[in-house]
């Protein structure tokens, strides 16, 4: 089959590529391999809008940390398959040297224009095709028991002021009074008063509906299984019973990019790190914030009638099986910060897996080696919120227009 875009994976950056792309006046075929958006890793995710989360995950301190957390199994946000294999260690190694004061300089101001860009296009595609996914734009508040983790989420408050981002330092009494579900214990808060959020699931619902009506051809439980290569071009995209020639191809796989670049013969080093849900029925006086566990790291966000906690970075993990000792530790940390009625029960759990880079930054641009191939994936914690930015950027590359902001820290050249 012939097709002028094809898309490869359906999740949160496939589907806002295909809606720019669409924008655009391009003809879009997608092809995923399972059911959209169930597949996505952002189906039952936070839902959180944080350009705000300017910070590459590979930070200074981050590997001490992650060491620390590992100490105390039990509240630990971070977790570590062990896997004898060659490019996860290699991977591992990367990562762990990323974790530098030059990497957060290279990486800090490309993810705010990326981050701007995209509140920007998220609230125009909201309201111009007018989706029902309960957003709301009162910011994310990143609360604290702990003194000495409220004082380190302040300084980290100062550092993202500087580089543009919205925040107010809040004290117990004004917290408690925005939010009087708060236990006690909560000590203050640091709001990023230019976040968002929205229930993810109806926002990529009403996303791939909005493409499906704009034209595109959607392939669901297609997963592509191979590709033919001729002077540096893509010339067949295969499947098990079709094979598709494309004008132009976009990659967009999340955490299994790495699986299909072996059969592109170029190196796209992504890594999957698990993280959990746990959806509860809502509380009578339901919460008004999306909010930051501090102290735990774990999300908090409410959209309509559910409130949903996720947590955990379980790095080189590739089952979606969600562990019900998480789960169950995730329920007990919400308890743990807000007062709940008696009859707020768990409704369902999940796992998903985010797609990780060694320099914590997403990967954005053209291949070096296909001249028909863009890359779109790596967007490890904000792949939700830097949707709309890349499929602008996508869209921009594809159409040979320039783009809206410098994407040069974003080539996969970095790791050639
Ligand atoms: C617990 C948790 C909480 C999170 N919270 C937030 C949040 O609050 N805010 C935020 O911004 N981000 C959040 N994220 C991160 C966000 O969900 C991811 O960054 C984002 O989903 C990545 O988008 P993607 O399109 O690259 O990958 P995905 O959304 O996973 O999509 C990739 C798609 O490619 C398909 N695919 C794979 N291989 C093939 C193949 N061979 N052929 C065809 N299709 C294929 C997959 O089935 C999948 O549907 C969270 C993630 C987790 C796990």
């Amino acid at each position: 089959m012939k097709t002028d875009i094809l898309i490869i994976g359906g999740g949160s950056i496939g589907l806002n590529c295909a809606y720019y792309l669409l924008k655009s006046g391009r003809g879009v075929t997608i092809l995923e391999s399972k059911e959209i958006p169930k597949a996505s890793a952002a189906f039952g995710n936070a839902g959180q809008i944080v350009p705000s989360h300017i910070i590459p995950l590979a930070a200074p301190g981050v590997v001490t940390s992650a060491l620390k957390w590992m100490l105390n199994p039990q509240t630990s946000a971070f977790g570590m398959k062990i896997r004898p294999d060659a490019k996860y260690i290699s991977w591992l190694i990367q990562f762990a040297r990323s974790c530098t004061e030059a990497n957060l300089k290279r990486g800090i101001q490309p993810m705010q224009r990326l981050g701007q860009l995209s509140a920007i296009n998220f609230q125009k595609l909201i309201q111009e095709e007018k989706f029902e996914c309960h957003y709301q734009r009162t910011g994310m508040i990143t609360i604290f028991k702990d003194e000495k983790t409220f004082e380190a989420g302040k300084h980290e408050g100062e550092m993202l002021q500087k580089h543009g981002i919205e925040i107010e330092v809040l004290d117990k009494n004004r917290l408690h009074t925005l939010e009087p579900i708060l236990r006690d214990d909560v000590i203050g808060g640091v709001h990023c008063t230019g976040d968002a959020f929205l229930n993810p699931s109806m926002f990529l619902k009403s996303l791939y509906e909005r493409v499906r009506a704009m034209g595109a051809n959607i392939f669901e439980n297609t997963p592509v299984i191979g590709f033919e290569i001729s002077n540096g071009k893509i010339t067949k995209v295969k499947t098990k019973t079709q094979e598709f020639e494309a004008e132009q191809i976009i990659l967009a796989t999340g955490a299994w990019s790495s699986m299909l670049a072996r059969d592109l013969k170029i190196k796209i080093p992504i890594q999957p790190a698990r993280g959990y849900s746990v959806s509860m029925s809502a509380p009578k006086q339901m919460l008004r914030h999306a909010f930051t566990l501090g102290d735990l790291h774990v999300a908090v966000t409410p959209f309509g009638n559910i409130l949903r906690a996720t947590g955990r970075l379980e790095m080189g993990e590739f089952s979606t099986t969600p562990n019900q000792t998480w789960i169950r530790r995730l329920e007990n940390f919400m308890r743990e910060y807000f007062n709940f009625d008696d009859d707020v029960k768990m409704i369902d759990s999940w796992a998903g897996l985010r797609p990780v880079t060694p320099d914590g930054i997403p990967i954005i641009g053209k291949s070096p080696l296909h001249s028909n191939l863009t890359i779109a994936t790596g967007h490890a914690m904000v792949g939700l919120t830097m949707g709309p930015a890349t499929g602008q950027l996508v869209s921009e590359l594809v159409n040979g227009k320039e783009t809206s902001i410098d994407i040069n820290a974003f080539r996969l050249e970095r790791f050639l």
